[in-house]
């Protein structure tokens, strides 16, 4: 069963001679409980694609079902609310907040959605049982983003959408924030799309999309997808 779905997908920057189509016709869906990573050169089009399908931006062209609603046809409270109620961010950065120890920083989320679990359950899922009362100073930053994690699956999101969650950390801390990515897709079911430079994440993904120019080259389905433990 499809999350979402994209058809025709384009994005058009700018105009005349300084128009750059970041997308171009692209045609993905994703499934309930998949996770799929996002490849390609720098200034292919993930990010534009990623932000699309969040709600953060809106194409020039083409339309993206979230379930059986039109997303590309919601207003901007709509798409608000959408983002609010369905969507979990992960970015580069983890833009916690400094005087806010791991558990506040994921209570601030819990507070305001629907259905939430309690922060010391999504600080859990994320192997941080030990750091609740830590301050972000006080935390490297693989555990930086695993609280950001949390504060992202702490609504129970149907769809996580992760930017570069290991930007920022050296390859080895990488692989853990990834696994437990894999784990909370094990565990929740939650849907997630991942744009990374990790090689190992081909190994952890359910699919790889390669993006080039614009356009998706290649699709990849991983038969034997490493389960995390
Ligand atoms: P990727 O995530 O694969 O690096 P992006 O989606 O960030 O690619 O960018 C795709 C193309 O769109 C690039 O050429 C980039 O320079 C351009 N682009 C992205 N955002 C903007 C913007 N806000 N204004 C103008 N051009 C943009
Ligand atoms: P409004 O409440 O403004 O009349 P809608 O009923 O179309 O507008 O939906 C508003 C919001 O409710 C959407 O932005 C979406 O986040 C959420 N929503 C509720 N049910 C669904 C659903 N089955 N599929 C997708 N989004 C839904």
């Amino acid at each position: 069963k499809a999350v979402f779905r994209t058809e025709g997908l384009t994005k058009i920057y700018g105009s005349g001679d300084v128009e750059v189509r970041a997308l171009n016709g692209v045609d993905v869906t994703l499934y309930e409980s998949e996770m799929v990573v996002l490849l390609g050169p720098s200034g292919s089009g993930k990010s534009t694609f990623l932000n699309i399908v969040g709600g953060l931006d809106t194409p020039t062209s083409g339309t993206v079902h979230f379930r059986d609603r039109e997303l590309t046809a919601y207003s901007e409270r709509q798409l608000t609310r959408y983002r609010r109620d369905h969507v979990g961010f992960v970015f580069q950065f983890y833009n916690l907040i400094p005087s806010l120890t791991a558990w506040e920083n994921v209570a601030l989320v819990t507070e305001v959605a629907r259905d939430p679990m309690t922060p010391d359950e999504a600080l859990a899922l994320v192997d941080l049982s030990d750091r609740m009362s830590h301050f972000p100073a006080q935390m490297s930053g693989g555990e930086q983003q695993r609280v950001a994690i949390a504060r992202a699956i702490a609504k129970r999101p149907e769809v996580l959408l992760c930017d570069e969650p290991t930007g920022a950390l050296d390859s080895k801390t990488g692989i853990l924030v990834l696994e437990a990515l894999a784990r909370i897709n094990n565990e929740l079911g939650t849907s997630t799309a991942i744009i990374t430079h990790n090689a190992t994440i081909q190994e952890i993904a359910h699919r790889v999309i390669f993006f080039i120019d614009g356009k998706i080259s290649e699709v990849k389905t991983n038969e034997t997808r490493i389960r995390p433990s």
